[in-house]
Parts: structure tokens; sequence; C-alpha cells
């Protein structure tokens, strides 16, 4: 069976509950209408439970934006996989750039608040799989690596360092997002050759790390500045199975018509 197209809403810091709950009803009419893409919806942790609540028993699935590695204990602040399976979460992004402390624009401070490593990414992944939450696994070079000709040395290490706690096995349920930092956020999008080279590398590195089965089965995405205007190029390219969408998503119409062309 070929892979579904996956389409995820990355609303990051923004929206409070009511205002999520108010676009998350447009994204289930759009979604009625594309029942062959998978759509999740990634609100901040205080909007989980509500949003849990209203996307119960409908096509569009919920997803958390990071989570913790640990089940339960002294970890101020910090929200566990049993938390998010209990506000009905079966998705989770994992080491976004952002959370990397990796900022496509200038930084307004130095936010080493922000502090995911390949080693944390990596207990991440495993915790949400042994929870059977999906990881929506970010990769992705910075400008200056990119200039330095390093971009698919550092992709293949951040895949090999986030997969390296998780048995072959495990990892069929994985996506994979190709998320090039200088593109997050910037209005910047990859070339959608480029994307699409990408997406057919990061699946050859899944081959070799884990195997041709789990290869085949991991969805690739590609974010980074996509929106309804420029979606179509990327779509076009069928190693891309989908897109993780950041800005364009708090805006119901821009994220309609990213769903309907996947
Ligand atoms: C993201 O944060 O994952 C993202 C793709 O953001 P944007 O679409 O705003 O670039």
């Amino acid at each position: 069976m070929g892979r579904r197209r996956l389409v995820v809403a990355n609303w990051k810091m923004n929206l409070t509950t009511p205002e999520g709950c108010g676009l998350v009803e447009a994204v289930l009419g759009m979604a009625k209408r594309r029942s062959e893409v998978d759509v999740v919806v990634c609100p901040s942790f205080v909007s989980l439970q509500p949003l849990g609540r209203s996307l119960a028993h409908t096509p569009v699935s919920l997803g958390a934006q990071d989570v913790f590695w640990l089940e339960n204990g002294a970890y101020t602040g910090q929200v566990s996989t049993r938390m998010l399976v209990d506000s009905g979460c079966t998705y989770c992004i994992v080491g976004h750039s952002e959370a990397r402390g990796r900022f496509g624009s200038e930084p307004p401070n130095p936010l080493s608040y922000f502090s995911d490593t390949d080693e944390t990414v990596a207990m991440k992944v495993s915790a949400l799989v042994y929870a059977n939450i999906t990881p929506i696994l970010c990769v992705g070079e910075s400008e200056d690596e990119r200039g330095a000709e390093r971009t698919d040395e550092v992709v293949a290490e951040q895949l090999a360092k986030a997969l390296g706690r998780v048995a072959p096995e495990e990892c069929s349920n994985l996506a994979i997002a190709y998320e090039p930092v200088w593109a997050i956020g910037t209005g910047k999008v990859c070339d959608h050759d480029e994307a699409a080279r990408m997406c057919s590398f990061i699946r050859d590195k899944v081959t070799l790390i884990t195997d041709s089965a789990c290869g085949n089965q991991v969805r690739v995405l590609y974010g980074g500045s996509l929106k309804a205007s420029n979606c179509a190029e990327i779509f076009a390219h069928k190693e891309v199975d989908g897109a993780l969408v950041g800005g364009a998503s708090l805006l119901a119409q821009e994220f309609a018509k990213i769903v309907l062309s996947a």
C-alpha cells in the first residue's frame, strides 16, 4: 500500500484555547473534503486536553509540539508521554530547530533556553515510540552549514543519532520532516527540486540505518515557509509525503489550500 500524505499544523506559541477551538472547526471542515490526506494539529500543551475532546472520533489527529522522555517525577515544567496519551495525542513533533535553539532569523536574544541536542532528541524519539505516539522528527541544516556544503552530512548525522535508541522495526510509523533552519519562519522556501532531493536522501539514510521495510513506510515531509502559493510545486514531487506547516497553519484559508493541494 502506498504512503498516505500527511499535513501537520505546528501552531507554536500562538492561539489561546478558544482561538484554537475556532480554527480547529475550520480544519475539520477541510479535512473532510480531502480524506486521502492525514491532517494533524499541534497546539500548545495547555490546549491539548480541550482540543483532544473536540477532535475525538474525527479524521483530524492531535499532536504535541514536544515531550520529556521520562514518565513522571520531579521535572518541573515538563510533560510526559503518559500525559500526551491522556490528552488524546497520537503524534508529537520532536527535535524542532527552535527546540534545538537553531533559529532561521536572528533571535532577539541569546536563546540558550532552547537546548535540545541530538542525545535528548534520541531519548524523546524512543519514549514516543514506546508510548505508541508517532514522532514527527525534524532535521535540517542551518544557512552556514548549507553554505559550507555540509547539508547532507549534518542531516545524516542528525538522523543517525535521533534513531540510535530505537530498533529498526520500531521506526516504520515515524514521520521525518526535512526543515532547513534558514527556511523556518523566514519566508525563504527551499527550492522544490532540492526539497525533493533531501526527502529522497532522508529516506535512503533511514533505510540504511533501519531496514528497507521501514525505509519504505516512513513518511518524509517538507517544512519551511510553506504557503498556499508555493506548496503545489513541492507536492508535485512524489518524494515528498506531506508538509509540516508553521505560520500558514494559523490561517484557515491558507491551511485549507495546503491540505487540498497535498
Ligand atoms: C515549522 O516551524 O515547523 C515551520 C515549518 O514553520 P514555518 O512554516 O512558519 O516556516
